[in-house]
């Protein structure tokens, strides 16, 4: 029978219909006070309080017809639990009020129309359940109407219930809106209180027994006055406050004796009371019972004592009693509503101007992650308008790569309650991302999330520039190839990952000469060359392979996956092969040539630092060994350089403790027969006796800078061995001294000077000084004028080692040489080979043609003489005359150089045991 439109147990409803029944118990007492309480002392009859008991329920209800159908004393029905039930017998009914309300809220009253006709069926369900019952589509009566009764389309019944018994039923019909429980639960707590307060037990009882109770009643609807939450206040047709609540005092801070019988407009302004007051006395003037529905005012201006004026919210309803109409107002003090009102909108003000004025994308999203809120630097960025943001709009701005993950992401952090930063693009329009810093924080009122505001900063600026810096830090400028650093980083994935691919090769390239075409052509040409040697070493290889510059003329390539190390060799060859084709830069034709170091390995046998030290250690055999080439690492490769770095180690402390010594070997006119001069020759003793031969460590010494100084040690001590040969007697002073100058000593910028101060404090005559100097080594510094600068001393020059160079004869024109020493490997295979004897007679023809002395070296055998001899070769050196000799040998053999002059050619055997010998040849 009840409407299924019911609430939620223990919701906010329930707790919003609490506050509803208690504000509507509130009303009751308010009038009661003004109004029923006044009849009940002037005597009121039960019917007169049943009426103003359904008008009060019709109006709250808003139904427009009621009754009370009372059971009579003495057939009170018993719904106590604990009690046996009474004997089923029909219920007696008597009504004794019925009430209808017009289209102006006026009640009828209409006890003279009441019939007998009672529901009796609907009066026995309600009372044998105990509890009001209802309906909003009545298909069948409970009962029969009398004609022209009215038709009933919903109704209430409710028990009037006095300490678990059922004095009476009130019936509501015809309400405007619907019956539902909340409004049926009100009705009956306001039954229940009028029964409670024992109204009922007044009016029945006279009024004799009233005036006693009637202090005790009044106590009991001032307690109800006393307890409620909002301010009561009640005045009459003229304005005067004939009551107020300690709630009012409160609010308007003025005591309540003091506010009864004081003007309205003192509380609340008047512009809102004086349409009251007129419509009150308009009522009154035409004797219109003013009565019905309680009716809202908002934001009224209410004044405290202290004239602090301030908001309220107001129910007003007026009640006639007798001739007097009477005003309540509840009133709810809203100041505190407002006050935060105002403040959450200053709030959102700021909020607002906040995100409007700040350089930064700010949007808000509600918890299903749609978007609420956006500011314009937010539509900027994205490139979205404000309209196709909101809702799920804003996320077509995020790039859709990173969209899923994101959201995800986010969620997940917000989720959890914590902040959430990602760097991404946003790319609205595809073709130009914007860069953004995006942080998220969540949004949460009491504790539950509501949303999330998510702020994004451009941060394209410093991403660009960040990959720009990743670039270089990552790619050579020039070439555009990897730069040593991301090499490594690659060489050491390669590794990693190579025994279960393969393994992997590492090829060190150097160029060839690269400096002379930097010297020669320019920076720019050489730069534009590093240029074509990167593209053509990413031409040769495969796309999975690395190419690298490691700076200058270096270069890496790193192979991978391979199965074969032959084609680490295939590469290197054609590498090789490339580089040696001409390369056109500016319309001219530059040549260059790579030599090819060569590394394998794999991570089970190397790492990234074993193969770039074998791979260099493999190029640097390359270049040794003639360059334009490729070599392949090898563990004897490695113990050859071990071996070099103790020599470099003990040559060094050979540098600093001068223990070097020269050796000195006779040159002697072929056709005299006598001394030219000799040739001083270095030698680095050892403690077991023996000596080692330049050809061991001069290299060496020119590598490491150490020939600087080792070389002006030996012309110095050349010089002073001359003079004192000299001094001695022992040679004469157009006796010459040679001395070997190798490339890099030529190469110091103060070689000639430091010669001249040699000469100087050695007091030498400068033409009795030759320095000997190879091809190649005259070649190397013909761009400086080193050579003139030695002329101008007076210092005579031989060019040595003739034949094994790579210089012209041409050359020989342009040189300011005085001697010239043809290589013993052409002397040595005179007898052998025609072609040498050939090459012999050509170059002494030549130099003859210039001028330039010839001296033979390497000559072994006095049968080679007659033929030099005759060819007009005028001196020679060699081991048939005398090996090269320490001082005291040679002093021994200058001291009989009379005997040998006398015809005889002689063979200077060294024994072993240190002594020379002469031996008659
Ligand atoms: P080099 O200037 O051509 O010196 C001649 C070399 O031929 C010497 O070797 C000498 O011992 C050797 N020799 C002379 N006669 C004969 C012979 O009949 N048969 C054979 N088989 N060899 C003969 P050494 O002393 O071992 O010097 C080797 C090279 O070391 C020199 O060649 C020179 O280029 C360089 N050298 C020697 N001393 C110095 C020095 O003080 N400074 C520089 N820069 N180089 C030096
Ligand atoms: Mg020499
Ligand atoms: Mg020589």
């Amino acid at each position: 029978m009840n409407d299924p439109k019911t609430r939620i147990p223990g919701s906010e409803n329930d707790r919003r219909v609490d506050y509803e029944l208690r504000r509507s118990v509130d009303k009751i007492q308010s009038r009661f006070l003004s109004r029923v309480g006044d009849r009940i002392v002037r005597g009121m009859s039960l019917r007169e309080l049943n009426e103003e008991l359904l008008i009060e329920a019709l109006s709250v209800a808003s139904a427009s017809y009621g009754f009370v159908l009372s059971l009579g004393s003495h057939n009170v029905a018993d719904i106590s639990p604990d009690e046996t039930a009474p004997p089923s017998q029909p219920t007696q009914l008597e009504l004794t009020a019925a009430v209808s309300i017009n289209q102006n809220q006026q009640a009828k009253r209409l006890h003279e129309t009441l019939t007998n006709r009672k529901p009796e069926s609907l009066a026995k369900d309600v009372i044998d359940m105990g509890k009001a019952a209802f309906s909003n589509s009545v298909s069948k009566l409970p009962g029969n109407l009398p004609s022209g009764h009215p038709s009933i389309k919903s109704y209430a019944c409710l028990p009037m219930r006095d300490k678990n018994k059922i004095i009476a039923l009130m019936i509501l019909t015809n309400t405007r809106d619907q019956f539902d429980l909340v409004i049926v639960n009100q009705l009956q707590t306001m039954l229940d209180a009028f029964v409670r307060i024992q109204i009922y037990d007044i009016v029945n009882r006279g009024i004799h027994d009233v005036i006693e109770d009637v202090g005790r009643t009044s106590r009991q609807l001032v307690t109800l006055m006393d307890a409620s939450i909002n301010g009561i206040l009640t005045m009459d047709n003229k304005g005067m406050v004939t009551a107020f609540n300690p709630a009012c005092a409160s609010i308007f801070e003025i005591d309540v004796r003091k506010a009864l019988n004081t003007n309205i407009n003192l509380y609340l302004s008047n512009v809102d009371i004086e349409p009251i007051l007129k419509q009150l006395d308009a009522a009154q003037q035409s004797g219109q019972i003013i009565s019905g529905r309680p009716y809202r005012r908002t934001d009224v201006t209410a004044t405290k004592e202290t004239s602090v004026e301030f908001p309220v919210d107001l129910v007003i309803y007026h009640t006639s009693v007798d001739d007097a109409i009477f005003t309540t107002f509840i009133i709810d003090d809203i100041s505190d509503r407002i006050d935060s009102a105002r403040k959450l909108q200053y709030t959102l003000d700021q909020f607002q101007t906040l995100a409007r004025l700040a350089p930064v994308g700010i949007i808000q999203l509600d918890i299903e992650w749609t978007c609420q809120y956006a500011n314009d630097m937010w539509c900027q960025l994205s490139r979205l308008s404000r309209e196709d943001t909101l809702d799920s709009g804003w996320t077509e701005a995020l790039h859709p790569d990173e969209v899923v993950y994101m959201l995800t992401d986010m969620r997940k952090a917000l989720v959890n309650k914590q902040t959430y930063h990602r760097e991404m693009r946003l790319c609205a329009a595809l073709d130009e991302c914007t860069w953004i810093s995006l942080s998220a924080t969540a949004l949460h009122i009491n504790g539950r999330l509501t949303g999330s505001l998510i702020v994004v900063v451009d941060i394209t600026e410093k991403h660009l520039a960040e990959e720009r810096l990743k670039q270089s830090a990552h790619y050579d400028t020039l070439t555009g190839l990897l730069n040593r650093m991301f090499f490594l980083d690659r060489l050491g994935q390669a590794i990693e990952s190579s025994v279960r691919r393969g393994d992997v090769a590492l090829l060190f390239i150097d160029l060839d000469g690269f400096k002379a075409v930097n010297d020669t052509l320019g920076h720019m040409i050489g730069d534009e060359l590093l240029k074509l040697v990167a593209n053509r070493l990413l031409e040769t290889v495969r796309e999975e392979d690395t190419v690298a510059r490691l700076g200058g003329d270096e270069f890496t390539i790193t192979l991978t996956h391979l199965t074969d190390d032959y084609d680490a060799g295939r590469v290197a060859e054609k590498v090789v092969d490339y580089l040696r084709e001409p390369f056109n830069i500016e319309n001219e034709e530059v040549f260059i040539s790579a030599s090819v170091g060569i590394a394998v390995g794999n991570a089970k046998n190397s790492d990234s630092s074993t193969l770039i030290k074998q791979a260099d250690i493999a190029l640097y055999r390359a270049k040794d060994s003639g360059r334009s080439r490729y070599v392949f690492f090898t563990p004897e490769l490695d113990q050859e350089r071990r071996d070099r770095s103790v020599l470099i180690t003990s040559l060094r402390r050979a540098v600093d403790r001068n223990d070097f010594e020269l050796f000195y070997q006779p040159q002697l006119r072929i056709k005299e027969q006598t001394l030219l001069g000799f040739e001083a020759l270095l030698r680095w003793p050892q403690e077991s006796g023996d000596r080692v031969r330049p050809q061991e460590f001069i290299d060496v010494l020119e590598e490491t800078g150490l020939i600087s100084d080792v070389g002006q040690w030996a012309i110095e001590e050349a010089c002073r061995q001359y003079q004192i040969w000299l001094k001695k007697g022992l040679i004469g002073d157009d006796t010459t001294m040679s001395v070997n100058v190798s490339a890099r000593q030529l190469g110091m910028p103060r070689f000639a000077s430091q010669v001249a101060c040699i000469l100087q404090r050695q007091a030498m005559k400068p033409s009795a000084l030759i320095l000997e100097i190879t091809e190649s080594a005259l070649v190397n510094n013909i761009e400086s004028n080193v050579i003139d600068q030695i002329k101008q001393l007076g210092i005579q020059i031989s060019l040595d080692d003739f034949g094994t160079g790579y210089s012209s004869l041409a050359y020989l024109s342009q040189l300011p040489l005085d001697h010239l020493k043809i290589d013993r490997s052409f002397i040595m295979n005179i007898t052998k080979n025609e072609h040498a004897v050939t090459i012999v007679k050509s170059i002494i023809a030549l130099a003859r043609t210039l001028g330039i002395q010839v001296i033979a070296e390497g000559v072994e055998d006095a049968y080679v003489l007659p033929l030099l001899e005759a060819e007009g070769c005028e001196a020679y050196q060699g081991y048939y005359f005398s090996r090269p000799l320490p001082v005291s040998d040679m002093e021994l053999l200058l001291g009989g150089l009379d005997d040998i002059q006398l015809g005889h050619y002689v063979n200077f055997i060294d024994l072993g045991d240190g002594r020379p010998r002469l031996v008659n040849g």
